[in-house]
């Protein structure tokens, strides 16, 4: 008789939750499957502009991994990975705890990497206060709103990315919701707004932002204190709060992995979603980089991830091929703007209307109360739609 397969889930991510809510109908007699991730539940990226908004209460926006792992045949184990040796199988926990597996997933999000962030921005961990992780940054939140309501206060967001104009955006509608005045600004760095965005998609939310009364500023922050920001050539802006939106980082528990991490600390994935370097390691989402099909960072993509990757955890576990996963070459991203409607944009095309916002909105919501929903014995469950909300 085979002995049973440890098949072990790092973290809580998109394509892991699919894995663990389908996990029953996968037929992987020989196989166990554990999760390890440190919280019971977390916020769902894709809603924390409307909650900073005031549009959702926390607990809507929230996916809750420890519901899902009920009645699933999944063990769970609260913690948070310190060390991983591929070599010897082995993952060491924060509870100081080990465990071993024969097949592991990682699928750990970007994490930020606060040495790399106050080279960057000397002052920006102390100063600053980071997106990342999102849960604590919903949790900070309110009472740092709270503190904005009490006087006129300057408001700077560092990045301007899809992230850092949501947020940006977020902020002004929860102000002006309260009728406080602010002086807001999105600092937009040498590549400018949204760089990666069309032109098209450029100049629609330049004009939102002008709307909300958001200025731009396209200049790298070089520096941060307690009442004030440096920009590169010098200037200073008071800000009485900054919020990095700065993108994340490769989590720094991948480093002395012995995975192939591709330059940026990412691991490098095959078209079966399988390490370069450990053929029983499998990475999905913002954590790994594949090497045949590169795309951008997203929910989107990690939650496509999910049903290839449920199919190659239990070929792995039955000894049969793996089956390779080609993501979409681009994807439909709907950016929440704040004021009743979202952004569209396709490849070049962009437009924004109030029934984007709708449609947004139910998907965010869909998905929360998709991952509740009880899957049926012999589903077979359908691929996520090729849609992206940021
Ligand atoms: C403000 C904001 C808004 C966004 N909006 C959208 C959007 O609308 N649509 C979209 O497609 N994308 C959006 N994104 C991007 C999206 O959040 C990420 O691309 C997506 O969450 C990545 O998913 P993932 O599965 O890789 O990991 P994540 O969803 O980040 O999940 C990582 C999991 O791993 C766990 N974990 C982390 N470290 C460890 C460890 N050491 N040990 C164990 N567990 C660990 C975490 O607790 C978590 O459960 C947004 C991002 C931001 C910042």
């Amino acid at each position: 008789m085979n002995a049973t397969k440890q098949i072990v889930l790092l973290g809580a991510g998109h394509a892991h939750v699919y894995i663990i809510k389908h996990w029953q109908q996968s037929a992987a007699p020989n196989a166990q499957l554990t999760v390890v991730t440190p919280r019971a539940e977390h916020i769902y990226s894709g809603m924390l502009p409307g909650l900073i908004a005031g549009k959702y209460q926390r607990a809507q926006c929230e996916l809750h991994v420890a519901r899902l792992l009920k009645n699933n045949a999944v063990n769970w184990i609260q913690a948070s990975a310190q060390h991983i040796s591929a070599a010897s199988q082995v993952i060491t926990l924060d509870t100081g705890k080990q465990i071993s597996f024969d097949t592991l997933s990682i699928d750990i999000g970007r994490a930020v990497n606060k040495l790399e962030l106050d080279r960057r921005i000397p002052g920006a961990t102390e100063h600053g206060l980071c997106i990342h992780p999102i849960d604590d940054f919903a949790t900070q939140w309110p009472a740092v709103l709270a503190r904005l309501r009490q006087k006129p206060q300057s408001v700077v967001v560092v990045g301007a990315g899809a992230s850092g104009v949501e947020i940006i955006l977020a902020v002004a509608k929860a102000l002006s919701l309260s009728q406080t005045k602010a002086g807001l600004t999105l600092i937009a760095g040498t590549r400018g707004l949204l760089h990666n965005y069309s032109p098209m998609a450029k100049r629609l939310t330049r004009e939102v932002l002008k709307r909300a009364g958001v200025q731009v500023i396209e200049q790298h922050c070089v520096g941060l204190t307690s009442d004030a920001l440096s920009l590169h050539g010098g200037l200073r802006l008071k800000c009485d709060l900054a919020i990095l939106a700065t993108g994340g980082h490769a989590p720094t528990v991948l480093t002395p992995s012995g995975l192939s991490l591709n330059d940026y600390g990412y691991i490098r994935v095959n078209e079966y979603g399988q390490s370069h370097s450990h053929p029983n390691v499998f990475a999905v989402g913002d954590a790994s980089a594949s090497t045949p099909y590169p795309h951008p960072r997203s929910g989107v993509y990690a939650e496509r991830a999910g049903p290839p990757l449920r199919r190659n955890l239990v070929a792995s576990a039955n000894r049969r091929s793996l089956v390779a996963f080609k993501p979409p070459k681009r994807t439909l991203n709907l950016l929440n703007l704040s004021n009743g409607s979202a952004l569209a944009t396709w490849g070049r095309w962009a437009a924004c209307s109030r029934l984007f916002w709708w449609w947004k909105n139910a998907i965010d919501k869909g998905f929360i109360a998709k991952q509740l929903q009880r899957v049926p014995q012999k589903e077979v469950p359908k691929p996520a739609p090729n849609v992206g909300t940021s």
